[in-house]
This record gives structure tokens, sequence and C-alpha cells, in this order.
């Protein structure tokens, strides 16, 4: 049920990104689910099918590779070995991974499954509210010291298992627009699940544009970015949660705590041209609160942009986005 609605949420999103207006000859549009979620890509010109189906074969490809949940996947394999060379994906995902860790002072941290896991967030388990004690426990492997690289060897302390869910699809983007370019696409909206990436701008040469779903009516958006060549990624409290108790209690984990994140914010939207560091920073943003980030930003506003809505429905986005965001709601601007 939780899923169906994850699905028919991103459906939605798609819908209102592909009907900013494009009707363009040999338009080729593909529908397909990987990676736990939806996925549509739309690409324009002659080559644009067998663009588009290289890049969803390159989609499935890594989600094999990399899914926490799939039987011989190799983050699958490498939490029951411990200790495993991996492949070259992998490797450059964990290493990445273990650099925004620092980056973020943590609070984007793939050693999250086990938290993951007592939370019931894995198709499969239950959601439930675990006591101290087992979060006490699932905290024992928490934290990027506890991840060591050597060569292409990656050894996981005893407690230690990793979950790629908060970057995967921002890899995975960046792997399929090289691919749709590489195969003579240069006009294409992707749309993983809640990561959207523009190739290039629309075939009409103006910027793509992408709706900010409205995190308390996800049939409606806030807001929209024009972008061209970039990466929009959206995390929110409201993508995936139970309730117990009249609480709720969402899949973004703080692992100093080992609660769900609750920083003041419904969800945090990055656009980057590095589709991997726009996927793991708007989980790490969402982790952080918006005092946080603001700090965080004013260090590294080369890096992202950002639009934050708070739990009071209040909007906030970095200047760099000035010009490409609009609403018609009042929204406040973070300077760096
Ligand atoms: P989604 O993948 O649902 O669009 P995110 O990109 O924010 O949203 O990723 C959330 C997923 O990342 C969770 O389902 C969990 O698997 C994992 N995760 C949760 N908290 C963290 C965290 N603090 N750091 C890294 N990964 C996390
Ligand atoms: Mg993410």
């Amino acid at each position: 049920m939780k899923l169906l609605r994850k699905s028919c949420i991103l459906i939605m999103t798609a819908a209102v990104i592909l009907s900013s207006g494009c009707s363009f000859d040999s338009e080729y549009n593909c529908e397909f689910f990987a990676m736990d979620t939806v996925m549509t890509i739309s690409a324009y010109g002659s080559k644009s099918e067998s663009a588009v189906k290289a890049a969803q074969n390159e989609i499935n490809r890594l989600d094999k590779l990399l899914s926490v949940q799939r039987e011989n996947s190799e983050i699958y394999r490498l939490n029951r070995l411990k200790e495993m060379t991996v492949s070259e994906d992998t490797l450059t995902l964990i290493t990445r991974s273990k650099e925004i860790y620092t980056l973020t002072d943590g609070a984007f941290d793939i050693s999250c499954e086990p938290l993951i896991r007592e939370w019931g967030f894995y198709s499969g388990l239950e959601n439930k509210v675990p006591s101290q004690q087992a979060i006490e426990n699932a905290l024992k492997g928490v934290g990027a010291a506890h991840i060591n690289i050597e060569n292409s060897r990656v050894k996981l302390d005893e407690n230690t298992s990793l979950d790629l869910g908060a970057v995967a699809k921002g890899y995975a983007s960046r792997k399929a627009s090289e691919i749709l370019k590489e195969n003579g696409v240069s006009s294409a909206l992707m749309s993983l699940g809640g990561n959207v990436r523009a190739v290039g701008s629309k075939p009409d040469g103006e910027s793509w544009s992408v709706a900010i779903t409205n995190p308390d009516d996800n049939s409606k958006s806030i807001g929209t970015l024009k972008i061209s060549d970039k990466a929009v990624v959206t995390s929110g409290g409201y993508q995936r949660y139970f309730e117990e108790n009249g609480q709720i209690y969402h899949h973004i984990i703080d692992t100093k705590t080992g609660h769900p994140a609750d920083s003041g914010l419904k969800s945090v939207t990055v656009v980057s041209e590095d589709d991997t560091l726009a996927d793991a920073l708007s989980t790490s943003l969402f982790v952080m609160g918006l005092e946080k980030s603001k700090e965080f930003y004013s260090q590294n506003s080369l890096l992202f942009g950002a639009v934050f809505i708070t739990h009071k429905g209040e909007i906030f986005v970095t200047d760099n986005l000035n010009d490409s965001f609009m609403s018609k709601q009042d929204f406040e601007v973070i300077s760096v």
C-alpha cells in the first residue's frame, strides 16, 4: 500500500513535469520500475528510442549491483561477507559516500542500514518504533570509520552494513544521462523516483520546468525550477513513513540519534550539475535542518542550490536559484 502510494505520487510528479508544454517530433517516452520506484525517461531526436533503451539497461544493471535488498547484489553480499572486492561502480559510490559523510559532518551516512532495518523500512519488514536498546545496538556499527577501503577491497566492521538508497538513484541518473548523450540524444528529461535529470534543454532551446511537490498535497506543486543540464532531487518526510500512536515516523534517519530526523523540514530540493551529490545532499540537508543547511550553503554555494519547505509551510531558496525558482507563494532568499 505504502509502495503503491509512493508510485502514484511519482507518476503524478512525472506527469506535472511532462505536461510542461512539450509535444515534439521523434519523442520517445518510457516508463519502468527499477530501484524500488517508478522511473520515466522522455528523449527527443531520431536516435531517442535506442538511446533510452540503453539508458534503461544501465539503470537496471546498477540496480542489480547496488540494491540493499536484492539477493546477490554486490551490496547485499558485502553486507553479509563484510569483506569483498567490489566493482568499479560500487567502489566509486562507497568512496564518494565516505567523502560526503565528512563534508556533511555525518548527516549523510550509508552505514545507516541496521537502523533502517530496525525501523522496518525494507519491504517485507513491519514498520515499528524500535526499543532504545535495539537502537543502541544498531548504532554500534554506524559511522564512516567502520567502512575501510583498500584498493578495490571494502571491509566493514562486524556490526556494519551499508544502504546506498540515498545516492544510488543519483548515481544512476548521471550514468543514464551520459549514455543518452553518447547515443546521440542532446535533449531529454528523466525522473527516477524523486530524482529529476535534465539532459540539455528542451528541443526548442528553452529550459525545462520542474515542479516541486507540495509536501502537504502531493497532487499540487509549491513552485517550479527552470533548469537545463542539471539534476533536481527532493527528499521529504512525506515520501515514505508510518504512523504509530498519532506520531509520524519517516525513512530519513539522523544516525547521531538513530531516530527519524526531526529538523523542522518537510522537504528539501537540491539542484546541482552533480547528480550523486544532489541526491546525497537532499538527504543530508533534510537531516541537518534549515539553520545548519544555511551555514553549509555559505561554505559550499558553488556545489549546489536548494529549496527548503519548513513544517510551518515557509519556503526558503538559496540565492543562486533566484533566477530559476518561481512560486505563487512568498519565499525567503538565503544569501551566502
Ligand atoms: P528516496 O530515496 O526515498 O527518494 P532519499 O534519497 O532521501 O529519498 O533516501 C532515503 C533513503 O536513504 C532511506 O530509505 C534509507 O534507505 C537511506 N537513508 C536514510 N537516512 C539516511 C542518512 N542519514 N544517510 C544516508 N542514507 C540514509
Ligand atoms: Mg537522497
